[in-house]
């Protein structure tokens, strides 16, 4: 028999069975050695009660005719009521202690799954640059493991909690064995656990070849998902019903939930039906032969036979799907698995980067300071390549941005701008050359020490759904309690006003669903950006870059903007980068940058005395703007000639 179940395509063979309980087995300890402990005697009790109580109920019945025949005051009616408190009391400590063990399952469950939680949370902040989480694989990895950890159904934790309540349902089973084995007869006794472990074999293969599959169909899944979610936001709903979508919606909706399903269907078939059938059938030979037996034997009294019968049942009743464990423990790992493959990652790319400062190391000293900026930033011979993408973003760049100046970075989209911001805030390094602050590599300076010398306001900047006061205060989180300085910076980007309307002021949460929280504009949150990046400057930053955060201004306000924003960090370091060429004219010195090269740098002035490309597209945009008949020009591609 063993051949052919081997051979059986479908099933999970033996080895890996242990191998992937074994892996489980491991994380248990997790959840603390005294709360083991106590699940492993809950589940070893409850294993045990409902042996105890079929014992007792066959000895009830096998002593009810002598009860009845020496009436109430009868030694044979007292010793059944007696074993019949014995039944009693098994039942009902079964029905106390269930919700015991679930509950006790489930501390455990979330005490394991925390600490996955944790490690997960730890390593996607662990790196120090952004690559993994602009890795499709790695975010993969993330969003699996952060599903299933956040629903705790499928989870790790599940995963043990369901490995040890199987000790219940398997003592209970080795229970029934003895009984069968002591009262009648040990061939008996083998048939019937072999016939539930046949059963429960099948099964659980199907169930983990069954998880298998749905991991397969992820991507199919996720098509379903996403447009399950976009039918409900607010965001497209609006162009769901302006452009007449529903229609499409729902047909498109059909369809990807049934490519989903379909190939889903057959598999499960193929994976549950075969081996059902199967392994069915060997259990019901197994136990019909059993029960054959007990029907042949005519030495059993009425005690045994009832007891012998009951026990078969219940062990027979072991060969279901257990609900408590099965699905738990065949898909719970897969986040576990997601979790070690993200960090993995992570590691990976920490061990990259401390490689390449090891190198450099050997040519500069190792600071643990930063000093303060004192001439130029530069950009010395930066070549640099996203990781998986053959295309250089930039080819043995140089570029000096002056110290104590504003310094503007224009260029149309993709011209890699926001590259040039990720590698001076570290969240990327070069793949050769070098950041230099003052001539020293600033890779050799403490990442978080280089940091805290800058502050970089993106595009997309963090909305935090935290208090205003602290949205501003998270450019210098160590000074959180400076209300001074936080009321200062909104003072300086003319948000006192707002902030003081919203129902707690300035300690309002930005979000609308928490309690007294409130909802900023889009311009409005621009300006919480920018406070921030002024609090930064206030506590210790001395280089500041707005990449942008402007750009969903119109042209003449991002101007303005700029301007005022010059005025109030007069003497600081800052980098605005804009692909309008029309609003940085104020800055001091404005840097050209196209596919990634510079074409021209200087002044305003001089960059349109040299009648080129920054000349012709501020002319294009300023023309329109004093026209009056685009205050909003934004979007110059590409095809606008040179
Ligand atoms: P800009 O800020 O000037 O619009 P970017 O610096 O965002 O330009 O982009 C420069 C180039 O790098 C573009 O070709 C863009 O497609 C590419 N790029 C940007 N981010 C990534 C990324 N995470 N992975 C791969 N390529 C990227």
């Amino acid at each position: 028999m063993s051949a052919n179940m081997s051979a059986n395509p479908y099933v999970m063979s033996a080895g890996e069975l242990v191998a992937s309980r074994w892996r489980i087995a491991k994380l248990v300890p997790r959840a603390g050695t005294g709360l083991v402990a106590l699940l492993v005697a809950v589940n070893l009790v409850l294993g045990l009660l409902p042996v105890l109580f079929v014992i007792a109920t066959s000895v009830v019945l096998g002593r009810v005719p002598a009860a009845v025949q020496g009436g109430l005051d009868s030694a044979a009616w007292d010793s059944l009521v007696a074993v019949f408190v014995v039944a009693a009391v098994a039942f009902v400590a079964q029905q106390i202690i269930a919700p015991l063990q679930a509950s006790l399952g489930e501390l455990a469950a979330r005490r394991i799954d925390g600490q996955m939680v944790e490690r997960l949370m730890e390593a996607s902040l662990r790196t120090p640059g952004i690559g993994p989480l602009e890795d499709q694989g790695a975010l993969e990895d993330l969003r699996v493991a952060a599903r299933e950890l956040e629903f705790g159904v499928q989870s790790p934790g599940q995963a043990c909690a369901g490995l040890v309540a199987l000790i219940g349902r398997y003592t209970q089973l080795a229970g029934y064995a003895v009984v069968v084995g002591v009262a009648f007869s040990w061939l008996a006794s083998a048939g019937l656990v072999v016939a539930v472990l046949l059963f429960r074999y099948g099964q659980r293969g199907g169930l983990r070849k069954y998880a298998r599959v749905r991991f397969a169909l992820t991507s199919a899944e996720r098509k379903g998902d996403y447009l399950r979610t976009l039918a409900i936001q607010p965001l497209a709903g609006k162009e769901i019903r302006v452009f007449g979508l529903a229609g499409w919606m729902r047909e498109t909706l059909r369809n990807a939930y049934f490519d989903w399903l379909r190939p889903m269907w057959a598999e499960r078939r193929r994976v549950y039906l075969w081996p059902f059938v199967w392994f069915g059938t060997w259990a019901l030979v197994a136990t019909a032969a059993v029960f054959g037996l007990v029907g042949s034997t005519d030495t059993l009294t009425l005690t045994t036979f009832i007891l012998v019968m009951q026990a078969s049942l219940g062990s027979l009743r072991l060969a279901e799907y257990y609900p408590e464990s099965d699905l738990q423990t065949a898909i719970g790992m897969e986040a576990y698995d997601a979790v070690q493959r993200f960090t993995v990652r992570i590691d990976d790319r920490i061990d990259d980067r401390l490689d390449d400062r090891i190198d450099e190391a050997e040519e500069v000293r190792t600071a643990v300071t930063v000093p303060e900026p004192a001439h130029t930033i530069q950009f010395d011979r930066v070549t640099f390549r996203y990781p998986g993408q053959r295309r250089a973003v930039f080819e043995d760049l140089d570029l000096t941005i002056p110290v104590g100046r504003c310094t503007a970075i224009v260029g149309l989209n993709g011209a890699g701008k926001t590259t040039l911001v990720k590698l001076l805030a570290r969240l990327y390094e070069p793949t050769s050359g070098a950041v230099r602050l003052d001539g020293v590599d600033i890779s050799t300076y403490p990442i978080e020490a280089w940091r805290a010398k800058l502050g970089v306001i993106f595009q997309e900047f963090a909305r935090y759904e935290a208090p205003a006061a602290d949205n501003i205060g998270f450019g210098a989180v160590a000074y959180l309690d400076d209300r001074a300085g936080i009321r200062a910076a909104a003072e300086g980007v003319g948000l006192t006003a707002t902030l003081e309307r919203l129902p707690l002021g300035i300690d309002t949460p930005l979000a609308r669903h928490l309690t007294d929280g409130a909802d900023l504009s889009g311009g409005q949150w621009q300006r919480v950006a920018l406070a921030r990046a002024l609090f930064a400057l206030r506590h210790g930053s001395s280089i500041v870059v707005l990449d942008e955060p402007t750009a969903s201004l119109d042209v003449r306000a991002e101007a303005r903007f700029f301007d005022d924003f010059a005025g109030l960090t007069q003497g600081a370091t800052t980098l605005l980068i804009s692909h309008r060429f029309s609003t940085v004219r104020q800055a001091d010195f404005i840097v050209v940058l196209e596919h990634g090269r510079i074409i021209e740098q200087g002044s305003h002035e001089e960059l349109l005395a040299l009648d080129g490309r920054y000349a012709t597209l501020f002319h294009l945009q300023a023309d329109r703007f004093a026209d009056g008949t685009d205050a909003d020009e934004t979007d110059i591609d590409e095809e606008v000639p040179a």
